[in-house]
């Protein structure tokens, strides 16, 4: 955590916090503990833990974050695809609509990001549905996805035309990718609310490598044994 020079003179807080984590309450292999490690030994300020369809490590990490910045989050299975929330601590239950999943993450305050919005079959909505849901902020990278590079400049693109601020996150399933990606913040202060508020602004950068082939080859392996299953599942947004 160190001070920056704010666009005002003011002083801002520079904070290096990877976006999107799970933990072995949903589908890593990582336990909170060794999350909360992973990033201290990776040097990051904070994580926002991002299990699907629970709060439960996320409440668990806010418990036993230490000098570790936590924001609690969950990445939510919605009818129609998989959104982001984060700054949430009740649970938004999945199989919702997407636009009611979008409206109960807004009534807790919290701020939903599409999370790898140009990968194709990994529950993203496609660029057209994006432009027309009340999302608040864009995963521009995502470490773990098979050519992050590619999509990169695509979800860049998306961001800018759309206007929202940029995240990006290592998507991480394992203790060794924690902060493969990482969002800068510049913010206020160290709190959730104050950390928000500056993403809010768009005050971030992202900073990114490729997690190795070594963990993308796992996660494939449970993308192609649910992807028909996803397929079957798909139903267009009610828009
Ligand atoms: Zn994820």
């Amino acid at each position: 955590m160190r001070w920056a020079s704010g666009k005002k003179g003011n002083s801002e807080l520079m904070l290096k916090i990877d976006m999107h984590v799970h933990t072995w309450y949903s589908d890593s292999t990582a336990s909170v503990d060794e999350v909360l490690e992973a990033a201290r030994f990776k040097g990051l300020d904070g994580v926002a833990i991002t299990d699907h369809n629970t709060v439960v490590g996320a409440l668990e990490a806010e418990r036993k974050r230490g000098d570790l910045i936590v924001i609690p989050g969950e990445e939510v299975s919605t009818l129609h695809g998989e959104i982001i929330a984060l700054g949430v601590r009740s649970v938004i239950p999945k199989g919702l609509p997407v636009t009611e999943a979008i409206r109960r993450v807004h009534s807790q305050g919290g701020f939903v990001v599409v999370p790898h919005p140009t990968v194709p079959f990994i529950g993203t909505f496609g660029e057209k549905i994006i432009r027309r849901l009340p999302v608040d902020g864009i995963e521009v990278f995502s470490a773990i996805t098979p050519f992050p590079g590619y999509h990169f400049k695509k979800n860049l693109r998306l961001a800018r035309s759309l206007g929202l601020p940029m995240l990006a996150g290592s998507d991480s399933h394992f203790p060794e990718t924690v902060g493969d990606a990482y969002t800068i913040v510049y913010s206020e202060g160290p709190s959730v609310e104050e950390i928000l508020d500056a993403v809010r602004r768009g005050r971030t950068k992202v900073g990114c490598r490729p997690s190795s082939w070594t963990f993308k080859v796992r996660m494939l392996r449970g993308f192609f044994a649910s992807l028909p299953w996803a397929l079957l599942k798909r139903r267009p947004v009610p828009l």
